[in-house]
């Protein structure tokens, strides 16, 4: 690399599984000097699990991290439909063709363990980090972009100038709010009407109940679904901990502030949620201490009309929030950071001009696809949460007609044979690489 190119001051907002994997891709092309500037005082929220999908895998095998984080995580060959009223299996998918096909199996894990993983590697390739320091929404794209952040301990904010500027600061992103400012856009969050408790049981918690014990120790994914809500749960940490996302209609956040998007949930108001579910789901969620239920709203954005602007650009949930019923919003955020530095890493000189090239590869090469992938996954929730009727019962005969041991279609996205053609069959590295001839002309 060109030491011009290497010196390059690269600043990335934002130190989320989007910030992170970029950070170290960058790092791995070669780049030093490399600034990570986080809100939070320690790496964010990492109390949940993750399915880890394998375009994930795919890349965080290149940058050298999967090995550890799949170690401590869960595979599991089978993925289960149950319907929630009556625990009854609706469609049973073998998901053994995935190693095969797509070069891992699916996989769930810890948060913590993707995101300490991620960073002590960013700390060994030497990306610098500053926690406690938070980027207002006043930045400047003219020439090198500029922008503020107030550190903790620090009665003003400080201006910083960098070369390139990544804002990877998540679904409340300040540089998507500068962004649209400077296109003159208005274009707010978006509500879906949908809300999630995360909880996470111990195997202590599990151990006197032994269909909850099955769970943990079986060979499974399982989706429980009803009208309008559904939930999923699978094993992770080595099967020490069973991890459960339900999905809900929002109502709780309804009357709240908009800048609120995690509140203290009310185990009351879980339980009557999904009271009506077999016995075994309230059985599980009622394992949850009290003090523990945390609820999220789940908010998406309409697809932007740029993610980038000179030498800046928008990376994650900053520029394509998503719902997670594809199992593909920390995927795409790590797709990004691995196609941004394919481009910037093959600057063939430190020109504004061509860093703003490669930006504009970046976002011709990622925009389509995650947006395709955001809209996927709310197709699938309306399909998930169909309420009586014809359409339901069309849903559910496809359910049962899946067959053991042969891909097909399958209404739960997250499973059909075409969406892990279009998901996990796609190398965005490869794809990446394959341009860059065509990018600096
Ligand atoms: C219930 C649920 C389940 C999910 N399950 C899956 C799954 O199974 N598989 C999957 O691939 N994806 C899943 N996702 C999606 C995935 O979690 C997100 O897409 C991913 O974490 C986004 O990463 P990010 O780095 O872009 O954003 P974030 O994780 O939001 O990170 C943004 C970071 O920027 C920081 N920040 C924000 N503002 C500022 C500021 N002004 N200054 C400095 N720092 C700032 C924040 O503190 C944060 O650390 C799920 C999401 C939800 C809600």
């Amino acid at each position: 690399m060109n030491p011009a190119v290497q010196n390059l001051q690269i600043c990335i907002i934002g130190a989320g599984i989007g910030g992170l994997t970029t950070g170290l891709a960058l790092a791995k092309q070669g780049f030093q000097n490399i600034q990570v500037y986080e809100n939070a005082p320690a790496l964010g929220f990492v109390g949940a699990g993750i399915q880890m999908a394998p375009n994930m895998a795919r890349i965080l095998k290149v940058l050298g991290v999967w090995d550890a984080i799949a170690a401590d995580g869960v595979a599991t060959d089978y993925y289960s439909i149950r319907e929630g009223a009556s625990g009854k299996i609706m469609g049973l998918v073998d998901c053994r063709n995935i190693e095969t096909d797509y070069g891992s199996r699916q996989t769930g894990g810890h948060r913590a363990t993707l995101v300490n993983t991620l960073y002590d590697a960013c700390v060994r390739h030497k990306v610098q980090f500053s926690f406690s320091s938070t980027v207002d929404a006043s930045l400047d794209f003219t020439g090198r972009p500029t922008f503020s952040v107030t550190t903790a301990g620090e009665e003003k904010p400080h201006p910083v100038q960098c070369d390139i500027l990544l804002g990877a600061d998540g679904v409340k992103s300040k540089t998507r709010q500068a962004l649209l400012r400077k296109l003159n856009v208005k274009a707010g969050v978006k509500e879906t009407g949908q809300a999630a408790y995360r909880i996470m049981l111990t195997r202590e918690q599990m151990q006197h109940d032994p269909e909850l014990l099955a769970l943990l120790d079986g060979d499974q994914t399982i989706r429980w679904i009803g009208e309008k809500r559904h939930i999923v749960g699978y094993p992770i940490s080595q099967r020490s901990i069973y991890n459960i996302s339900t999905t809900q209609p929002d109502v709780n956040f309804a009357a709240a502030a908009s800048a609120t998007y995690t509140t203290k949930g009310s185990k009351k108001a879980m339980m009557n949620l999904y009271s009506d579910f077999c016995p075994l789901v309230p059985r599980m969620l009622d394992l949850a201490p009290d003090q523990e239920i945390v609820e999220w709203k789940l908010n998406v954005h309409d697809p932007l009309p740029t993610w980038v602007q000179g030498s800046f650009a928008l990376v994650g949930d900053a520029c394509h929030p998503t719902l997670p019923h594809l199992g593909q919003g920390a995927a795409q955020a790590i797709e990004d950071g691995a196609v941004l530095s394919i481009f910037l890493g093959a600057l063939p000189d430190a020109s504004p001009e061509n860093i703003s090239k490669a930006l504009m590869a970046y976002e011709k090469e990622r925009k389509e696809r995650a947006e395709t992938l955001v809209a996927l996954a709310a197709e699938s929730s309306r399909e998930l949460h169909l309420g009586a009727g014809k359409a339901r019962e069309e849903r559910d005969r496809a359910f049962a007609a899946i067959k053991t041991g042969t891909p097909g279609k399958v209404p739960d996205k997250v499973m059909d044979i075409d969406v892990h053609k279009m998901t996990y069959g796609f190398d965005c590295m490869r794809e990446a690489q394959d341009k860059i001839a065509t990018v600096f002309i």
